[in-house]
């Protein structure tokens, strides 16, 4: 093999992940979200905003919010609304809680095992609501802090934590609604928005190699045509600007309902956002508002296994077009660039702590049989009833002490692993030893993964991702197996 092999990769949290083999010769249309995939926001700055305008809000209703600040690191993408209880919780792909928050404290392990003790989290249960945006961090924070009044009985009126749950989610809807906050943002770019040089052409260069590049966003005309103009400056066509990036733009799409049902649709006429009735459907070039998946997949031809939209939320933007119309999908994660670097940085750390359980299971094994050994001679169940127990007591003792150093040594590294990336909840696409509820969803439903649009671009239109061969419990891995054969185990 020859070099080319490292020289041409991307740092490893730039690359592109595969879940599913995804051939991008295959693929005829790309469509993008904007929020948060195509425009990246300083996520701090702009769900401070987020917070302020929504605290406001509780505030004017007399909720005794005077005091209290936004923390970004409360909360992380992938953790689930416990509406219920009033918690936030971090789950394994099973459902199980491995960490729990109730208001802002974090449950200790046994208060977490008496609510969680018979509970899965079920995603279709209305009483769960995963974080699947960067833009549920303010709901969170909001969240938190306002069950820390309720239970201090400081929100009359609240009749429970669903209740609360709602109020302060109306709140934050009419903040993304209303133009205030949207407002602000266009106002101070270079506060909120973290522009990516490489992203335009990441788009020419898929239009060049043939595929129909669309821009399918939730936002409304105003700010899209503010957001766009921003990231993309001014472009080649100076009459449309930033459009002649795209075969076409939607705006006000109203996803997840775009890919389920027919939505009307109409074409923005001006720059000021007049609206018509789009009566002979989607023509090349057009800027439209609503509109449904199927009218799109009509106008191209093409189905759903052609088309990849590129989308930053699990739910709107990749669980369902995945569901109802079998389109690949991508989704962009930016916090994966932080947790690949921190996972590089704890890779000493990581090969101690695997070592250390690695010896810490062969005491196990060899604990666990003598255990069995001494039971049948006690019993006297298998002829050797006159042996003495006692040498295999002592040796017994011996090795409890051997573990008990062992966990000593395994505990802190343990814990260190647990604290990466946030102190509070960890890596997050894992929990525990296992992946977490949000890996298990984005594997589900995005074939592909990475930080930016524009790695994409880096890997070229003609790529062919190919996910790795998966691995199994029962997979020998290299090195156990030459141990275990070795030791004749
Ligand atoms: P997209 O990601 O490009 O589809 O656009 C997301 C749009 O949805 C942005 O305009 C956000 O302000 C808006 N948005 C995000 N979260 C909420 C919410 O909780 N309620 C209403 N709108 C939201
Ligand atoms: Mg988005």
């Amino acid at each position: 093999m020859t070099n080319h092999e490292e020289s041409d990769r991307p740092v490893p949290g730039r690359r592109v992940f595969c879940n599913r083999t995804l051939n991008l010769r295959a693929i005829r249309a790309v469509g993008f979200d904007m929020d948060y995939t195509l425009v990246h926001y300083r996520t701090e700055a702009w769900e401070e905003r987020a917070y302020e305008h929504a605290r406001q809000r509780l505030l004017a209703l007399g909720w005794p919010l005077a005091d209290a600040v936004f923390d970004p690191e409360l909360a992380t993408l992938g953790l689930v609304f416990d509406t219920e209880s009033g918690n936030l919780v971090k789950a394994d792909r099973f459902g199980y809680v491995k960490r729990a928050m109730h208001g802002t404290r974090m449950l200790s392990f046994e208060e977490q095992r008496q609510v969680y003790a018979g509970v899965l989290v079920d995603l279709a249960e209305p009483r769960f609501r995963l974080m699947s945006t960067l833009f549920a961090l303010s709901e969170a924070c909001l969240y938190a802090q306002t069950v820390d009044l309720f239970d201090a009985r400081r929100l009359p009126g609240i009749m429970g934590y669903g209740g609360l749950y709602d109020k302060v989610r109306r709140s934050l809807d009419a903040v993304h609604a209303e133009g205030e906050l949207k407002a602000e943002i266009i106002a101070a770019p270079a506060t909120f928005v973290e522009a990516d040089p490489a992203l335009a052409l990441t788009l020419k260069d898929l239009r060049a190699a043939g595929k129909k590049v669309l821009l399918i966003t939730n936002s409304d005309w105003a700010y899209t045509q503010a957001m766009m103009g921003l990231v993309f400056g001014a472009a080649p066509d100076a009459s449309r600007g930033w459009r002649t990036l795209f075969d076409m733009v939607i705006v006000s799409a109203r996803k997840p309902e775009f890919f389920s049902q027919p939505n009307p649709l109409f074409e923005v006429v001006s720059p000021e956002g007049l609206l018509r009735p789009a009566a002979g459907g989607l023509a090349a070039g057009g800027v439209y508002w609503g509109g449904d998946a199927a009218t799109v997949e009509k106008h191209l031809g093409l189905s759903g296994a052609e088309i990849l939209y590129v989308g930053d939320h699990i739910f709107s933007d990749v669980h369902v077009s995945k569901s109802l119309l079998r389109w690949r999908t991508a989704l962009v994660v930016r916090e994966i660039e932080d947790e690949v670097a921190a996972l590089a940085a704890f890779q000493g750390e990581q090969r101690a702590l695997d070592g250390l359980m690695h010896d810490k299971e062969a005491i196990e094994r060899r604990y666990t049989r003598l255990r069995l050994e001494l039971l049948r001679r006690e019993g006297g169940y298998d002829g050797v009833s006159e042996a003495s127990a006692a040498a295999l007591k002592e040796e017994l003792q011996a090795l409890r002490a051997e573990l008990s150093e062992m966990d000593d040594k395994i505990a802190p590294l343990a814990r260190r692993a647990s604290e990466l990336a946030n102190p509070r909840w960890g890596l997050l696409m894992r929990a525990g030893n296992d992946k977490s509820l949000l890996a298990r969803q984005i594997e589900r439903y995005a074939d592909i993964y990475t930080s930016r649009v524009s790695n994409l671009g880096a890997c070229t239109p003609f790529a062919y991702l190919r996910a790795p061969r998966g691995s199994l419990p029962h997979d020998m891995d290299a090195d156990r197996g030459s141990v275990e054969a070795a030791t004749g185990e």
